[in-house]
Formats: structure tokens, sequence, C-alpha cells
């Protein structure tokens, strides 16, 4: 099986949160790219050829 790269695994994608009545932060399937401008992106979009890997994710 191979493997595809997603917006999640690349340094350009920056991730949203949404802040429980506890005070706790929990991940949403939303973020953003900041590469070559900031745009909106789903952790699972396929990555683009922008990528460049996160560390610790692949
Ligand atoms: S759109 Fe491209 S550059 Fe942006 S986070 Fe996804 S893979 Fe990275």
């Amino acid at each position: 099986m191979s493997y595809s790269p997603i917006c999640l695994d690349c340094k350009y994608f920056l991730r949203h949160y949404t802040r429980r009545e506890n005070g706790s932060f929990v991940p949403t399937a939303f973020g953003h790219c900041y590469h070559p401008r900031i745009k909106l992106r789903e952790v699972e979009d396929p990555a683009c050829d922008k990528f460049l890997p996160r560390r610790g994710r692949t």
C-alpha cells in the first residue's frame, strides 16, 4: 500500500481547534494553509505540489 500525503502531514498546514466549555481544545477537520498564500483546507485534502513534510508526521 502506498503512502499518499495529505494536508495534515504538511508543514504549511495549521489545524483549527474549537474550545469546549471546560476550556479544553478539540481538533476540527479543518485548518488553513499559509503557503504561498492563506487558504482554507481540510485535514484530509490531498497534498499539492508545494507539500513539505511536517517533522514527526511522516
Ligand atoms: S495545500 Fe499544499 S502547501 Fe498547503 S498545506 Fe496542503 S499540501 Fe501543504
